[in-house]
């Protein structure tokens, strides 16, 4: 099994929302099952090989996207994948479904407990996320993508936006870009992804511009007015985005299109949509028992 990603399918399409022009890089287009981000995060090892590896080690949530990528990555390699879970509620594992669905069916195996702190030198082990150096490799294509793109189309006021959860591809891009990146916390607070950035670069200078939320969304959990927006954004733009990062990333850009004003944006669309297959269910119980209480 190989995988080769055609990145021109990422194309920067045009779109109308909050009354003004976006565009967005369709980087969700990439691949099926290796799509979006973590085709960026983790195309170092796509295209290196690594001779003394047979295993690959991470940890992290029961549904991460980071999870299946690495699934799709150790199959493909032909490596063993040993995935640590804090604990895992014995729903999903008798109803296995979404990225843990297909995570196990890549063969992942299922440690539950912390990750150990050492392994030997066969193992690769990847921060929770892909938050690690060689993430690099590929946001530096994405990076160059961009410069193409608005070298082509004469662009001259430029402001890049995505959501962050550990802020690895918010900070390298801002690192190979002149434009200003801009982003918003999706999985901590403002305090937590600036000491993420802090880890991988101690330039201040550097750094993404953080815009913060106007309210504190604890991460996937549901909050019926996110929902309204990805559905809004599916309406009227015929895109459909992730529902843990992309709502709170366009609720908190229409919080501040000021900042915006006299410049066009890129919305970097992450992909993430693999994940929608247990968030949207659980969006649609929520929004029936509501409509079952008030009636
Ligand atoms: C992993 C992921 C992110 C967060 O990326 P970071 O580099 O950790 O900030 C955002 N959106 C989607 C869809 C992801 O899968």
């Amino acid at each position: 099994m190989s995988i080769e990603i055609d990145f021109s399918k990422s194309v920067a399409e045009k779109i109308n929302f909050f009354g003004r022009r976006f565009f967005i890089k369709r980087d969700d287009l990439l691949d099926d099952d290796f799509c979006g981000n973590k085709a960026r995060k983790f195309l170092y090892f796509l295209e290196h090989d690594s001779p003394n590896i047979d295993t690959v080690a991470s940890s992290g949530s029961s549904q991460s996207n980071a999870m299946h990528s690495l699934s799709v990555l150790a199959k493909m390699k032909n490596w063993k994948f040993i995935y640590y879970i804090d604990h895992l509620n014995s729903y999903l594992q008798q109803n296995p479904c979404g990225n843990f669905a297909h995570a196990i069916q890549n063969n992942m195996i299922l440690e539950i407990g912390e990750m150990p702190v050492t392994f030997g030198s066969n193992v690769l082990v990847v921060n929770e996320g892909g938050a690690q150096k060689e993430a690099k490799f590929g946001i530096e294509k994405l990076a160059n993508e961009i410069k193409d793109w608005v070298n082509e189309q004469k662009i001259e006021k430029l402001k890049i936006f995505l959501p962050s959860g550990t802020g690895t591809t918010a900070l390298y891009l801002q690192e190979f870009l002149d434009f200003e990146v801009v982003t918003v916390p999706c999985v901590g607070d403002c305090e937590y992804l600036k000491a993420q950035f802090l880890e991988l670069q101690s330039d201040e200078r550097l750094h993404p511009t953080i815009l913060k939320p106007s309210k504190k969304y604890h991460f996937a959990n549901l909050y019926t007015e996110l929902f309204e927006t990805y559905q809004s954004l599916l309406r009227e733009t015929g895109i459909e985005f992730d529902l843990l990062y992309d709502p709170v990333g366009w609720t908190v850009l229409g919080e501040n299109l000021g900042h915006f004003e006299g410049f066009e944006v890129l919305y970097i669309h992450q992909g993430g949509l693999k994940g929608n297959a247990t968030m949207k269910p659980r969006y649609e119980r929520k929004l029936e028992n509501k409509t079952k209480t008030k009636s």
